[in-house]
């Protein structure tokens, strides 16, 4: 296939003195580019090459700026990758710029709406869900007993409900509960819980014994926000056996069944989605497909008035003196380092550090090194400013461009997005991942054509076509903004939900467990 197709290489900024080489299959020793470059050496799919002779110590510049040094000299031509470069340290928090240029704000596009569930609490759904919360591990096996049942004999009497889920993890009991790392885990099983898709009707399914007791879960302070008390329902209460516990569960879930059934869909504004953004199995060209289409989707939805919220701190870490200089206020600014921080002291006491962020196969799809896949990463971010940084599981309820800080871990990621109340998820992939989520809809947008075509009924957009060229960046973007106002009305489903996978929720918990 690459001996019929013309060599081409893709360079992201006039600045670069490496690009992407994008014929699938890579490049043999002697390919000619039209610019009159010719490899001296075979380059894979997706590798870098020198466009320029480099020296050794020389900066090596993509996205038009340094992601490592030549750890010797690289011929023009030569394959640049990740032995032949030094990583450079990452930018000191101490002085970043504090909103030094926010950029100043779009042109508002008005009259986008989608079909959504109003909340009581003014929030929006895009599914109608019965949300089971579990205080603790030990009722885990009994909840997904009852919730087996509760699908087969009872949510058929009620079709306007979506589905049952229940949250289900590790955490409640055996843990350091008052540590300050344990404010984590709580407060994102607590805002899971709030979710928009579960509509203000919450079951709490708890042992009784436990650390994390169900008024700790969800304090009476935060039950303004629910429309109905929380149903809870202790297991150790029950005098006669498994066959009470279970039918016990039942009764209080065809009640909250009953209410959700009344839920229907009206014309909600663009402004009520919560669009989460993450990537998982990036590659070099996530940085110049998938994530620049979803950044500019990102800037569309931050036009029409939506939330949008980036994550995935050690992807981000590198390129914080950037965000800095994009945040709307020094406060924000100032908040968004506080994040960066602690995560740099959560690695170190660790013994880890940022580094130990990419993937074998990252590798394999020619991303060197953090700097190179932050650089790709925070294109998901688009061009507006940050007006909000909210902690890990915390709820986000600034409109605009908001940071959610995460670990870049999909599963745990996409979980704490779900507490910060995400209600569509897009999520980039170089690699191929099936994932999916339970709670919300997971749109997933492959780097590369290659991909779409394995995986035709797995990805949700291709937007390899730009490295192709039969698209623009542009093109996509917008494909991928009306294809979320699709999925938040129900009336697309995303393929992840049309085969049900949906991952497992898991909580970051960096407190102790005893
Ligand atoms: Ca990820």
């Amino acid at each position: 296939m690459t001996s019929s197709v013309e060599p081409r290489f893709l360079r992201v900024h006039e600045r670069d003195n490496v690009a992407i080489v994008v014929n699938e299959g890579g490049l043999p020793a002697g390919a000619k580019f039209a610019s009159g470059l010719e490899l001296c050496e075979a380059v894979p799919e997706v590798h870098k090459v020198a466009l320029i002779d480099l020296a050794e110590g020389e900066a090596i510049v993509r996205y038009g700026v340094t992601i490592g040094y030549a750890s010797r000299a690289i011929a023009r031509g030569s394959w640049v990758h990740e032995g032949l470069m030094k990583p450079p340290e990452a930018p000191p928090l101490d002085c970043c710029p504090l909103a030094t240029a926010p950029p100043a704000p779009l042109a508002p596009l008005e009259g986008y709406t989608f079909q959504g569930f109003r909340n009581p609490d003014g929030t929006a759904g895009t599914k109608n869900i019965l949300g089971i919360s579990t205080t603790v591990q030990c009722v885990a096996p009994t909840v997904k007993h009852a919730v087996e049942r509760i699908k087969a004999e009872i949510l058929p009497h009620f079709p306007r409900v979506d589905d049952v889920v229940a949250i289900t993890h590790p955490y409640g009991c055996g843990v350091a509960i008052d540590a300050p790392g344990a404010a984590i885990p709580i407060r994102t099983l607590r805002n899971l819980a709030l979710h928009p898709n579960f509509g203000g009707e919450v079951l709490v399914v708890s042992l009784g014994c436990e650390k994390l007791q169900p008024v700790r879960l969800m304090p009476a302070s935060e039950l303004p926000v629910l429309a109905g008390e929380p149903s809870v329902a202790v297991l150790q209460d029950a005098k006669q056996g498994f066959g009470e516990i279970v039918a016990n569960i039942m009764t209080l879930a065809e009640k909250k069944l009953e209410k959700l059934n009344q839920r229907r869909r009206v014309t909600c504004p663009a402004s009520d989605l919560v669009v989460g953004l993450q990537c998982g199995g990036s590659d070099a060209l996530s940085g110049v497909t998938a994530n620049p289409a979803v950044g500019f989707a990102a800037d569309l939805l931050v036009r029409a008035g939506a939330t949008v919220m980036f994550s995935e701190v050690t992807e981000v870490r590198d390129a914080a003196h950037l965000l800095t200089a994009r945040a709307a206020t020094p406060d924000v600014a100032r908040a968004f380092v506080r994040e960066m921080a602690w995560y740099d002291d959560y690695l170190r006491l660790g013994g880890a550090d940022r580094a130990a962020n990419p993937t074998p196969g990252n590798k394999q799809g020619g991303l060197a090194n953090v700097v190179e896949k932050a650089m790709g990463s925070i294109a998901k971010a688009g061009s507006t400013a940050l007006v909000g940084v909210a902690g890990p599981g915390e709820r986000v309820t600034q409109k605009g461009l908001v940071f959610a800080a995460t670990p870049a871990s999909d599963f745990i990621c996409g979980t704490l997005q779900l507490a910060a109340s995400m209600n569509v998820h897009i999520f980039t992939t170089g690699r191929g991942t099936p994932y999916g989520l339970a709670m919300a809809p997971v749109i997933k947008v492959s780097t590369n054509s290659g991909l779409k075509r394995r995986w035709p009924d797995l990805i949700d957009v291709d937007a390899g076509r730009i490295a192709t060229a039969e698209r623009t960046v542009e093109e996509i973007g917008w494909e991928i903004f009306s294809l979320v106002l699709e999925v938040a009305s129900g009336r697309t489903k995303v393929w992840a939900d049309h085969w049900g996978l949906h991952n497992e929720f898991a909580l970051f918990n960096p407190g102790p467990v005893t």
